[in-house]
């Protein structure tokens, strides 16, 4: 009798441990979050940090490399919004694949840059220059959802019918630029990508509200996903998939999206953008409800892309 218990509890951990906790996405948005981090604007020694603090993730959970530099995919991103001496700067995206010997692959993304202090355009603020821009929400909580993914789907002992791409993108606040420089320099024929699923501002959830869930019309064969779908937390559905975030470059490609967004709040893109105000419970509930519709849509062919008028 203690044996089975024993070995039901091993089993149990296994198959169950994986899957996200708040507890997780709180640790990672508190790290890429925090004063030390400077914002990870563009080109900021911080941004690197937050680059390489992502590889490592992507390395415990035994992703191959797909950047063209181990993990890093460097490009150059340009500063245009604002007048600045600097206006060319260095940048990266951060790529991992899960290979499990499928024929197409499903694209996760996130952005992990912000303002920085306040230098670079975009501030909400209305005297930006020197203040930390933490990017809690925006999108350090996009990118502890992706390493959250990327644990699950690497550490849950199943070989998925699906490949898995992890990118995290970098010079998105400049303008979608590192989304853009990948789909224009992609390391993965763009033919072999099934759909993309990208999370931008995912940790601000308004329970009046609810997720939103856009790029529901750019395959007519999501509906089929959404099937039986019930969730802990509240939910709804949007045509369109070419705004908000990276998921546009992705459907300029005539790849389906889905992008993941909790909404607009009065700290967008302000120095008080800060982890305190994340809510790590209901993003845990979001990431699992993602995994449903994921696991959904790798029990059906390759989608079929649809333009949305
Ligand atoms: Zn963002």
């Amino acid at each position: 009798m203690i044996r089975f218990i024993f070995l039901s509890l091993l089993l149990t951990n296994y198959l169950f441990g994986q899957t996200p906790s708040a507890g997780r996405v709180k640790r990672h948005i508190e790290k890429l979050a925090s004063d030390k981090m400077n914002g990870r604007g563009t080109g900021s020694p911080e941004n690197a940090k937050a680059a390489s603090y992502i590889a490592r993730y992507f390395k415990k959970y035994g992703l191959a490399p797909l950047g063209t530099d181990g993990y890093n995919q460097p490009f150059t991103a340009k500063i245009s919004r604002v007048v600045v001496p600097d206006s060319l700067r260095q940048a990266t995206n951060v790529i991992g694949f899960l290979d499990n010997g499928a024929p197409y692959t499903i694209v996760i993304g996130a952005h992990y840059d912000h303002l920085g202090i306040g230098r670079q355009g975009s501030s909400l603020e209305t005297q930006p220059a020197g203040k930390i821009h933490n990017g809690a929400d925006d999108n350090a909580s996009g990118v502890a959802g992706l390493l959250e993914l990327a644990q699950y789907f690497s550490k849950n002992g199943v070989k998925e019918p699906y490949n898995f791409l992890f990118m995290a993108f970098g010079a998105e606040e400049l303008g979608l630029q590192g989304s853009r420089y990948f789909l224009n320099n992609p390391t993965l024929p763009l033919e072999k990508m099934n759909f993309m699923v990208c999370m931008d501002m995912i940790g601000r959830y308004n329970p009046e509200r609810g997720v939103g869930i856009g790029g529901y019309g750019t395959s007519d064969a999501w509906p089929t996903m959404f099937k039986g779908v019930d969730s802990t937390i509240k939910f709804f559905t949007d045509r369109p998939g070419n705004g908000g975030s990276d998921n546009a470059s992705f459907y300029a490609k005539q790849i389906p999206v889905l992008f993941f967004h909790t909404g607009g709040h009065p700290d967008y893109h302000k120095p008080s953008d800060d982890p305190d105000k994340i809510d790590a419970k209901a993003e845990e509930a979001i990431l699992k409800l993602e995994i449903r519709i994921l696991e959904n849509a790798m029990q059906q062919p390759k989608l079929s892309f649809t333009a949305v008028k």
